[in-house]
C-alpha cells in the first residue's frame, strides 16, 4: 500500500551532528513544550499523571513547577531520512559515540499525545528519532489503511520544533521489500481484547517496532499508555527477545472534554464525537466507584456500559478489568488494575482506559 507521498527528494547523506550543542540546557527546556488545547485537568483526575521519571507533569505538557509553557528550540541539525540504509548507517554513528538514542514510533498525523512522548524523550536521551510510518501490516483487510490520515509536512514541522533530532519516514517498500517473510509474534497478552478483533494487529505492531528497533538502535523507546495492550506487548517482546531498550510509557493525553486524543478522532462527525466523550466519562465514574470502596469488575464496568449503551452510534467491543501486566481478566481489583474499553462509534475504532488502584481495603 501506498503511503502519502513518495520519496521525491534522494535523502541527504546522513552524518551524525559532530557539534556538542548546549544539549543540558535543551533538555531541561524540553519538558514543558507547547501545547495547543488540552487539559491537564482530566488526565490528573484519572490518576494517571505519572511521568516515567520521576517528576509529575500534567497532561498538557506543562511543567508543573513553572506552570509555564517555555518554547522549545528546533533541533539546528534536524534531518528527515527516508532509506533504511541511511538511518541504519546514522544508528551505528551514534552509537559509536556513545549517543543514548532515543525512539519515538508512530503512524504519523501527529497530536499533543504524540508530542508528549517526544518532549520526554527530548528530556531523557541525547538524540531523539522520530518515526512516521503508517505500517500496513497491522491493518486488517478492511480496516482504514487507506483512509488513515497523513500529513507528512505537517509531522515535519511539529517534530522539528519539539527539538527532535531526526524524522524517520520510510515508504512501505522500504521496510517491507518484496519477498518480506518474516514476521515476530507475542501469543499470550495479544489474545484477548483488541487483539481478539484485529487478529494480525499485534503481530504487525511488534514486526514493525522489532524492525524499527533493529534499524534506529534505541537506548530507550516511548509509547502510550492510551494503546495500553500494545504497550504490554512490547514489553513482553522486549523481555522475551532480549532486546536491550528502556520501554517508557506515557500517560494518555486528551482532549479538554476528557476524549483520549488520537489520530482517529478526525474521522467522528460532531454527533459522534460528542458521543464519544461517554468513553472516559465512564472511565472516571468507575474509578471514582472504586476509590469509594467498589472493587468488584463486574460492578465497575456496569457503570461505563450503562452509560455507553445511552449513546445512539455506539457499538461496544469490549469493557474489562485486567491485570495491568498480565492482562489477565480479573474479577475483584486486588490492588492495580485496568479498566480498558472498546468502541466502535460509526465505522471508527475507539480505544481508551483508565488506572484502577485500591487505596485501602475494607
Ligand atoms: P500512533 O501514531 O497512533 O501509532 O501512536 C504512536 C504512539 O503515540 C503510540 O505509542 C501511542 O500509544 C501514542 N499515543 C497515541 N495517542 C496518545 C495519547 N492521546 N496520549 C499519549 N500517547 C498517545
Amino acid at each position: 500500500m501506498a503511503t502519502t507521498r513518495k520519496g521525491k527528494k534522494k535523502s541527504k547523506k546522513t552524518t551524525v551532528n559532530s557539534k556538542k550543542t548546549s544539549r543540558k540546557t535543551r533538555n531541561v527546556k524540553k519538558s514543558s513544550g507547547k501545547t495547543k488545547k488540552v487539559t491537564g485537568k482530566t488526565g490528573k483526575a484519572a490518576g494517571n499523571t505519572k511521568v516515567a521519571g520521576k517528576t509529575k507533569k500534567s497532561t498538557t505538557g506543562v511543567s508543573k513547577k513553572s506552570g509555564k509553557k517555555k518554547p522549545v528550540k528546533p533541533s539546528s541539525h534536524f534531518k528527515l531520512i527516508r532509506k533504511v540504509a541511511d538511518m541504519k548507517k546514522l544508528a551505528r554513528e551514534l552509537r559509536s559515540r556513545r549517543r543514548k538514542i532515543a525512539l519515538v514510533p508512530t503512524m504519523g498525523f501527529l497530536h499533543e499525545g504524540h508530542l508528549s512522548l517526544i518532549r520526554e524523550a527530548r528530556r531523557r536521551a541525547s538524540v531523539v528519532v522520530v518515526s512516521v510510518f503508517v505500517n500496513p501490516k497491522q491493518f486488517g483487510v478492511n480496516e482504514d489503511l487507506d483512509r488513515y490520515p497523513r500529513d507528512l509536512a505537517g509531522d515535519r514541522r511539529k517534530i522539528r520544533s519539539e527539538g527532535a533530532d531526526y524524522m524517520f519516514a520510510p515508504d512501505v517498500a522500504e521496510m517491507y521489500p518484496e519477498n518480506f517473510q518474516t514476521f515476530v509474534e507475542v501469543t499470550g497478552v495479544t489474545r484477548d481484547f483488541c487483539g481478539a478483533s484485529r487478529p494480525s494487529h499485534f503481530r504487525g505492531v511488534t514486526t514493525v517496532v522489532t524492525k524499527l528497533f533493529q534499524i534506529v538502535q534505541p537506548d530507550m523507546a516511548f509509547f502510550g499508555e492510551k494503546d495500553f495492550q500494545q504497550l504490554v506487548t512490547i514489553r513482553q517482546m522486549v523481555r522475551d527477545l532480549n532486546q536491550d531498550i528502556n520501554v517508557i510509557g506515557m500517560p494518555t493525553i486528551r482532549e479538554e472534554d476528557g476524549l483520549a486524543m488520537s489520530s482517529r478522532n478526525t474521522y467522528l462527525s460532531t454527533s459522534q464525537r460528542h458521543q464519544a466523550t461517554a468513553i472516559y466519562r465512564g472511565l472516571r465514574k468507575a474509578k471514582r466507584l472504586c476509590d469509594s470502596g467498589e472493587y468488584d469488575a463486574a460492578e465497575l464496568s456496569a457503570v461505563v456500559l450503562d452509560l455507553l449503551r445511552e449513546q445512539r452510534d455506539m457499538e461496544i467491543e469490549y469493557v474489562a478489568v485486567s491485570d495491568p501486566n498480565t492482562l489477565e481478566r480479573i474479577h475483584e481489583v486486588e490492588k492495580q488494575a485496568v479498566l480498558m474499553v472498546a468502541v466502535r462509534v460509526g465505522d471508527t475504532r475507539l480505544i481508551d482506559n483508565i488506572r484502577l488502584t485500591v487505596r485501602r481495603r475494607r
